[in-house]
């Protein structure tokens, strides 16, 4: 086991087992993540033997950073997986705090056709600790903490959901990173079932729906996940997640030219989130080498964003970062 993988529960549980005291799980979480130890004989308050059993049983930092690059405010790493794959995560400086975008599979079976992280489909998911160390190698390189993590690099997390859910854990956990849930978002493509299992889950963890589209015909052809998840049966389970946790969902609207960013696209879309407690988040598309989409022209992205806050839809048009370092929304890859 990798202990940057183990919740605390997890964690308690297997001293239990071991017949020690429960308490020596938050022993060892604080030594992790609050003093950043970076292996188990740093542990000062805890007897060599057990240190020779966490030794015995655990293992430690996994992943390393193998590039890095940097423009105006954000920072791309590519990590190497212990099994030699690899896959990016984004550091973004904001006037409120500091984000990491994290990925959260090797490569993307969902093959949304705009995006680049999908052209490897999906290796394998990541662990949880590969997750938790994305964090931990990218502030012990800042030197700094970071205030906002979002689940939305390479892959689909409700395809990966356990593992997701554990490294939200470690991530919210007051003995571990230590982040506010409001300040956790997972993005999704819309996966029916995982969306049903985290309305259920504790917590206020934000939710974020890549639509990208108003109309199941439209929606069907740049994202072959609609057709499992079509529009009225994923607006009725987001409706139903609303509902029970009394949460605003965001909705992601890539920009496309010529696409889906027509003016007659934005009335549909403003019908359809009628009365939601939401809000969309326009992207302007960030172009690759490899995909033949454009970026919408920037008064057809004003006009957009016009018609839908005219309907009544509250609606901001994302920051732009890391553009120049291939770091920006949709760029993240994992084949080299
Ligand atoms: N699979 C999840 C997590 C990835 S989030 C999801 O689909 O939500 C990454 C976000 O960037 C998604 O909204 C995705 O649709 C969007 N994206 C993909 N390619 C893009 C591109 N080239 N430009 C801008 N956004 C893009």
């Amino acid at each position: 086991m990798n202990i940057y993988g183990t919740t605390k529960e997890d964690l308690e549980q297997y001293f239990v087992e071991k017949q020690d005291k429960k308490f020596r799980a938050t022993q060892v979480f604080e030594a992790l993540y609050k003093k950043r130890v970076n292996n188990f004989d740093e542990i000062n308050n805890l007897g060599n033997n057990i240190k020779d059993m966490l030794k015995a049983d655990f293992t430690l930092k996994k992943i390393k950073i193998v590039k890095k690059q940097e423009d105006k405010d954000v920072k791309k790493y590519l990590f190497e997986l212990c099994d030699g794959n690899k896959i990016e995560s984004v550091l973004m400086y904001h006037d409120y705090g500091i984000s990491i975008c994290v990925s959260s599979q090797v490569g993307c079976n969902m093959g949304c056709r705009f995006c680049e992280s999908g052209r490897l489909k999906k290796v394998r998911n990541l662990n949880t600790y590969e997750m938790v160390e994305q964090i931990l190698l990218i502030e012990e390189d800042i030197k700094a903490r970071i205030t906002h993590v979002v689940i939305m690099g390479i892959g689909e997390p409700f395809d990966n959901y356990d593992n997701v859910m554990n490294f939200i854990k470690i991530v919210n956990d007051n003995k571990g990173i230590n982040l506010g849930t409001r300040h956790i978002t997972v993005s999704t493509c819309g996966i029916i079932p995982g969306i049903k299992r985290f309305m259920k889950e504790k917590g206020q963890v934000n939710l974020a729906i890549s639509l990208h589209a108003p109309s199941d015909e439209l929606r069907s052809e740049i994202m072959p996940i609609n057709k499992a998840y079509p529009l009225n049966e994923l607006m009725e389970v987001i409706k139903e997640y609303i509902a029970i946790t009394n949460r605003r969902v965001t909705f992601e609207y890539i920009l496309l030219e010529n696409v889906n960013d027509k003016d007659s696209d934005a009335l549909k879309l403003a019908s359809l989130l009628k009365g939601l407690n939401c809000y969309v988040n326009l992207i302007p598309y960030n172009e690759t080498e490899n995909i033949c989409f454009k970026r919408s022209r920037h008064f057809q992205i004003m006009k957009f964003y016009d018609i839908l806050k005219k309907s009544g839809i509250s609606v901001t048009i994302r920051r732009e970062f890391g553009s120049n370092v291939d770091a920006a929304c949709g760029q993240l890859r994992a084949n080299f």
